[in-house]
């Protein structure tokens, strides 16, 4: 029985959760359709009107739980660049103006920094993930990568900005780890790994939902 709802359609991102709530001890006897994403709705997304991850993230939980009655969780994120005041932000997905253009956002980002040494190279990927119920009850939390950002694009795993993040600490782009390496150190991880105790908490209070 479906009992939380993931605001994605993405089926990689649901069996993340899964395989996160599945690694916690309350949580090993959930069954794996207890998790469902978004696409099994009929939902229209809501507008992201929010002007940081967290609100935007809180914007699509609230609508996919106000839509479906069931515990929804959903994840915002992005690149946030020092020395850019944390840009693009919000704005990642569409910084050079088509949403979704991974290649033109990058490209771009590469030629705003061309004249910035390595020193002043830092950045994170950042992921705000919310949980939401149909009681009104509602969570955050954030997960960073830190790391730095190479001068071109290096590897073929991943997505968006993964080419040009080479995370603290390694000496490999995001975009040359192993999905399994990526997950166990990503914002996202982090985010979700730590929701899964108030989603165990939700569950245990709420057994009918
Ligand atoms: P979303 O919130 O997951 O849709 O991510 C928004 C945008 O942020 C993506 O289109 C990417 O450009 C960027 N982004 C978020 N997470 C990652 C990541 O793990 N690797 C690379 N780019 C990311």
């Amino acid at each position: 029985m479906t009992r939380i709802v993931l605001a994605t359609h993405n089926e990689h991102k649901v069996n993340e959760l899964r395989a996160i709530l599945a690694a916690h001890p309350d949580l090993t006897d959930l069954p794996d359709n207890a998790v469902a994403s978004a696409s099994q709705f009929d939902v229209e997304p809501p507008v992201e009107d929010g002007i940081t991850f967290a609100q935007n993230a809180l914007i699509k939980a609230r609508a996919l739980a106000a839509t479906t009655g069931l515990i929804a969780i959903a994840d915002d994120s992005g690149l946030s660049v020092d020395v850019l005041g944390g840009a693009p932000g919000i704005f990642s997905a569409r910084w050079a103006g088509t949403h979704g253009d991974d290649q033109a956002n990058l490209n771009l980002l590469l030629g705003q920094l061309a004249d910035v040494p390595d020193a002043h190279r830092n950045a994170q990927f950042v992921c705000a993930a919310a949980l939401v119920t149909p009681q009104g009850y509602e969570h955050v939390e954030e997960g960073a990568l830190r790391g730095t950002l190479l001068r071109a694009p290096r590897g073929n795993h991943g997505f968006g900005y993964d080419p040009i993040l080479q995370p603290a600490g390694d000496t490999r782009s995001c975009a040359e780890l192993t999905p399994a390496e990526k997950n166990t150190i990503s914002h996202r991880g982090q985010a979700f790994r730590a929701l899964a105790p108030v989603i165990a908490r939700v569950l245990r209070t709420n057994p009918h939902n």
